[in-house]
């Protein structure tokens, strides 16, 4: 069986919501490098984060599935200033860029947060931090 990657993410809280939906909907998939990634996230940016794979032959139904998934996201999270949903989920530069908020997001766990992509609204644009942990805790 062949898979295909054909989603990367930085931090194994979305990967996991995104690949739990896709076994709901009955599609073959797994994570790969989620390992290396979580017990070391320093290394993440370098390995090109946590790769979805999924069967190539569901690769488009898989495709759709993230797509209706991040849109209804999207609806959950509302740009709180204008409460706009004309928004997207983009990557954006750490703002202390450095080995010591590395260090020190790691030292307080605070890596699991996903401090290097934001929502940014195209309305007035704001940007802010999705709350995922919010859908980690309701599995
Ligand atoms: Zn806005």
């Amino acid at each position: 069986m062949e898979y295909i990657n054909i989603r990367s993410f930085d931090n194994y809280i979305p990967a996991h919501i995104a690949s739990g939906r896709l076994e709901e909907e009955g599609i073959n998939c797994w994570l790969k490098d989620e390992n290396t990634v979580t017990i070391d996230p320093i290394l993440t940016n370098a390995i090109g984060g946590i790769k979805l794979m999924v069967d190539a032959r569901q690769a488009e139904r898989a495709a759709d599935i993230l797509r209706k998934l991040e849109s209804e996201h999207r609806k959950l999270t509302p740009c709180p200033r204008c409460h706009s949903q004309n928004i997207d989920y983009v990557s954006t530069p750490r703002k202390a860029g450095n080995w010591f908020s590395a260090l020190w997001g790691f030292l307080t766990l605070s890596y699991a947060m996903p401090v290097e992509k934001v929502f940014h609204c195209f309305d007035c644009g704001h940007e802010y931090v999705a709350e995922e942990n919010r859908d980690a805790t309701n599995e």
